[in-house]
């Protein structure tokens, strides 16, 4: 029996479509042992309506803690997406310090000011291999901050199909070797199956890399829906097996262990 868990979804808190509470019968469906809220929380952007408001973080974290006391046999985890904003690590730490997580998921949706999975318009008359090389470098610059436990999606550049004119392996490599020295997890999201990319991230080509570093591992839905937990999740695994990966990370108060499967 494989030790499942999903640490990335959004409930009605952010953009998700319903409350926590609907999300735990499709998981406990989908064999999961954990489950974990992720909602989008972006500070210094202004407030979009995909994410939660910060003035709400407090009753979110309670009414996750209300969830977990009276469900059984699942393990409600509380996290974040917490979008990285470059120049603002220490109030994006200052922020986050007091909250009572069990994880915090970083990612990158901002390129600049405008967000590069909000439709396809955003590539359009753009160099694809000057934003490749910018998107990663944000990453990159993600995972060296230390705010972060997971980075959320590391190569969302790709959800439109655009790929860059050079061979982006040396990206992947600088990437998985800086997650490996800054302690950080990446995850397989299994979301990017349900976008015009039509694949999971990161490109699969390239998980043998993040193996190879010996980067730690989650796999995530991005439920935005309760029928999209655990989604895809038997392929994901059976992706990693066949990479070499025998372990998965697990989160409670910030802190890592892995886990067999
Ligand atoms: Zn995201
Ligand atoms: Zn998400």
């Amino acid at each position: 029996m494989i030790y499942k868990t999903d640490y990335h979804m959004h409930s009605s808190f952010s953009d998700g479509r319903s409350v926590p509470e609907d999300y735990i019968a499709p998981a406990l469906a989908a064999g999961l042992k954990e489950i974990g809220f992720s909602e989008h929380l972006t500070l210094f952007r202004e407030l979009e309506h995909w994410n939660m408001d910060p003035a709400n973080v407090f009753s979110y974290i309670n009414h996750l803690e209300n969830i977990r006391k009276s469900t059984n046999h699942l393990k409600i985890r509380t996290g974040l997406e917490v979008d990285f904003i470059e120049g603002k690590e220490n109030e994006i730490r200052d922020f986050l310090a007091p909250l009572a997580l069990d994880y915090v998921i970083g990612s990158v949706h901002y390129l600049g000011e405008k967000t590069v999975d909000f439709g396809p318009e955003f590539y359009e008359g753009k160099n694809i291999d000057n934003l490749f090389e910018s998107y990663f470098n944000l990453v990159c610059k993600a995972v060296a901050s230390g705010l972060f436990d997971i980075i959320g999606h590391c190569d969302l550049i790709r959800i439109y199909g655009y790929r860059p004119s050079f061979d982006p392996e040396p990206l992947y490599r600088k990437l998985a070797g800086i997650m490996k020295k800054h302690d950080v997890a990446f995850e397989v999201n299994t979301n990017g199956r349900n976008k015009p990319l039509a694949d999971f991230y990161p490109d699969r080509r390239f998980l043998n890399i993040f193996h190879e570093e010996n980067v730690p591992v989650c796999i995530n839905s991005d439920a935005h829906m309760p029928a999209r937990v655990g989604q895809y999740f038997d392929e994901a695994y059976d992706l990693l097996r066949y990479t070499g990966f025998t372990e998965m990370a697990v989160f409670e108060k910030r802190v890592r262990k892995m886990v067999p499967f």
